[in-house]
């Protein structure tokens, strides 16, 4: 996965969502069980024991089911395609919220954790010299993770791309045949882990990739609680754009400032207490550089220069285009996995396997019906 040509795995997941699930698990049976692995040695490393990350996993199977039957039928079918028990699949799919669940119960108040990395930008297609709009991001995350791009053809809802860790059936960076496209940041606040169970992230990230419009999508993220907080920002075919900065009850909501929007790993709104610049403080310097790099070029930027600036070394190995950084334990190592440009108009991501400096772009783009 580490040369300059190597790409993402592009599998198409079709049918209903036991076949889709069980292709999905068949494809990646060995992926989906060493990323279970890789997130047990990591809960085992912030002092979550298996066994309790089993039993919190084991209570989100009947919430998805009750809220998202068919989000849980393809966890079932990735388990019984995978030969992975159910509850480890779970456990993927609930892995943000199963950290703050496994702290709820301890006397001191939630440490901040680290969380997934990422830079996101969108740009108004006023902005751009093709004239048209795009979101991306940089992804980082554990080097090693196992990661695929899926192609997801749906008779009840809009076929779309997006990257996803195998076993998780909700993507992170993907775009649907309406043009709804979504990026992720980590993001925590002290209001984290009050609550242990509410629906999961990558389950409203399913959501959101099955909206028609705008204001479904950020539905699905805003209309019932959460566990934890996460950012995510928005993009449509017809160049709106909006940030949620979505902490558990409440939400901030940003829009682009010269057409430029660009969000980290720490709150900027004026709700929430922002947690994770103090174990990234790199987030307070990734953030402003991007903007300065895509505003610098404001009305001629080209494709080529987004990618540029997903790049940028300012500020290393903590940089936009961010490396391993040796000071840190194994555990706790992230670098950019993926970088992603997603055009909202030809439903079409153009994604990296690694750190873009690396690594090539790629174009997957949407099933059309
Ligand atoms: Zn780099």
């Amino acid at each position: 996965m580490t040369g300059c040509n190597s790409r993402l795995d592009f599998v198409t997941l079709s049918g209903g969502p036991h076949d889709r699930g069980i292709t999905h698990g068949e494809r990646f049976a060995a992926e989906v069980k060493a990323n279970v692995d890789r997130y047990f040695a990591k809960f085992a490393h912030y002092g979550i024991p298996a066994e309790r990350a089993r039993e919190l996993a084991r209570e989100f199977i009947p919430l998805i089911d009750e809220t998202a039957p068919a989000y849980a039928a393809e966890m079932q079918g990735i388990a019984d395609g995978s030969g992975v028990p159910l509850v480890d699949v779970a456990l993927l799919n609930a892995r943000y919220e199963i950290t703050y669940g496994a702290y709820a119960d301890a006397a001191e108040k939630t440490p901040p954790r680290r969380t997934d990395g990422c830079t996101s930008f969108g740009l108004r297609a006023t902005v751009t010299d093709a004239g048209r709009p795009y979101i991306g991001q940089n992804w980082d995350w554990m080097p090693d993770i196992d990661v695929f791009m899926m192609s997801v053809e749906q008779s009840d809802a809009p076929n779309h791309v997006a990257l996803t860790e195998a076993g998780i059936v909700g993507g992170k960076i993907g775009v649907n045949e309406h043009g709804i496209g979504m990026t992720l940041n980590g993001l925590v606040s002290t209001a984290d882990g009050e609550q242990t169970f509410r629906i999961p992230y990558h389950v409203r990230f399913r959501e959101v990739l099955d909206a028609t419009r705008l204001s479904e999508a950020i539905g699905a993220l805003l209309e019932t609680d959460r566990v934890c907080s996460a950012n995510v920002l928005l993009g449509s075919e017809d160049g709106e754009l909006i940030d949620l900065e979505i902490l558990p009850e409440s939400a901030n909501y940003l829009y682009p400032s010269d057409g430029v929007l660009t969000h980290a790993n720490h709150i900027e709104g004026r709700r929430g207490e922002s947690q994770l610049e103090r174990i990234l403080p790199d987030t307070l310097c990734r953030e402003p550089r991007l903007r300065h790099l895509l505003t610098d070029r404001r009305d001629t930027l080209s494709v080529a220069d987004v990618k540029d600036a997903l790049r940028d070394h300012v500020d290393q190995p903590t940089s936009i285009c961010r490396h391993r950084n040796s000071a840190e334990p194994e555990q706790e190592q992230s670098s950019t996995r993926v970088s992603a440009i997603v055009n909202l108009t030809a439903k079409r991501v153009s994604a990296t396997a690694g750190p873009p400096c690396q690594t090539t772009y790629h174009d997957y783009v949407v099933s059309e019906n």
